[in-house]
């Protein structure tokens, strides 16, 4: 496949032009940068044939097959939409957009147009998230109780930009993370939190908008969901914990953007370490994504689970901002 990169990102820089290029002898054929300097110079770093700041321009490009959008958040959905417009396939960043309406709309026109348009909710595609979920699923702790994630981590220094200043581009850790915690507790647990409440704060980064949150969600079975996100947390461990009737599951070090970590379950017969298969979560994703436009198959995360983990924080930021529950709106989905 042929894809253009729209954000001349770190995202894109440290793991998904490394992706594209790993499947299937995919190309990156364009850059859009909203720097003419940027652009080019990503390009020639990346080696990267086409840098432009005109979108247009490198959608009018026949050959190119799909898009990768990772600009800053408020970008995504004007993006999008000109992509779809020009029957590109979309592989897009969470969170999707600033605005439920916004998600809506994204997914909504890529449906009409017939192209595939995903969320690229990568730990969906991580080993040990496929080897928690297969436990679930198969019923190996029982009925299920409760969740915690754990995702507190210390946000790298070249990061702290528009994420920690920034409420328009969608700035916050609670667009930034909670996205991840949501998607993540839907995937294992196979329902959508129902309610939210959550506290929201700043502990040392934040200017403007929130760096940590702590939330409790509700889920239509009745399980228990306790997330805490932050971005200033040097030596905290993220990880999960799903608590079921037989057994629990206690994963170590598995919030991240690498094969990493540990699981291990634990019921009558004691305590047992899960192994899991460490390929590489991007690579899997964009090889879904493939696999979605030539095949018809479904991709790791599609454009719904991109409106529903949005719509899962903005119910969060909502709750902290009110001190209310708040019951997630998901736009009609
Ligand atoms: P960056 O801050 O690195 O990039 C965002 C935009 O900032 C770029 O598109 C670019 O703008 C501009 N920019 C970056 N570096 C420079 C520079 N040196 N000079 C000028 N402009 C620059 O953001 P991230 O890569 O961290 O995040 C991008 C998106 O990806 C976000 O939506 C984020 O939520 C998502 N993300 C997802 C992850 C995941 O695992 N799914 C992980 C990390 C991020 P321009 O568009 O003009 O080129």
């Amino acid at each position: 496949m042929k894809w253009g990169l729209i954000g001349a990102s770190t995202i894109a820089s440290q793991f998904m032009i490394n992706a594209i290029r790993s499947v299937d002898a995919g190309t990156v054929k364009w850059v859009m940068s909203g720097s003419q300097e940027h652009g080019e110079r990503y390009a020639q770093d990346h080696a990267i044939d086409n840098a432009t700041t005109e979108l247009d321009q490198m959608l009018q490009d026949p050959q190119l097959d799909a898009v990768y959008i990772s600009s800053t958040n408020e970008k995504h959905c004007a993006q999008a939409m000109s992509a779809i417009k020009a029957g590109k396939h979309v592989l897009c960043e969470k969170p999707l957009a600033i605005t439920l309406d916004q998600a809506v709309t994204m997914v909504r026109a890529a449906k009409q147009a017939g192209v595939v348009f995903a969320t690229n909710h990568h730990l969906r595609n991580a080993g040990t998230h496929l080897a928690i979920r297969d436990l679930v699923r198969s019923g190996r702790i029982g009925n299920l109780l409760s969740m915690r994630i754990f995702h507190a981590v210390s946000l790298p220094e070249n990061l702290r930009g528009w994420r920690i200043n920034n409420v328009q581009a969608g700035g916050g850790v609670i667009p930034d993370i909670i996205v991840h915690n949501a998607d993540t507790a839907r995937f294992h647990l196979d329902e959508d939190p129902a309610a939210v409440v959550a506290i929201s704060g700043t502990s040392g980064l934040g200017d403007g908008v929130e760096d940590s949150v702590m939330t409790a969600w509700t889920m239509p079975s009745g399980v228990m969901v306790l997330a805490h996100a932050s971005f200033t947390h040097q030596f905290a461990e993220t990880g999960l914990e799903i608590y079921g009737t037989t057994g629990s599951i206690r994963a170590k070090g598995i919030m991240t953007q690498r094969p990493i970590g540990s699981i291990s379950l634990t019921d009558a017969e004691g305590s047992h370490p899960v192994s899991y298969s460490d390929h590489e979560l991007y690579t899997r994703a964009v090889r879904l994504f493939g696999e979605a436009v030539t095949g018809g198959g479904r991709p790791g995360a599609d454009g719904v689970d991109g409106i529903k983990s949005l719509a899962v924080a903005l119910a969060v930021r909502e709750a902290a901002n009110s001190g209310a529950k708040v019951s997630v709106d998901y736009g009609g989905y």
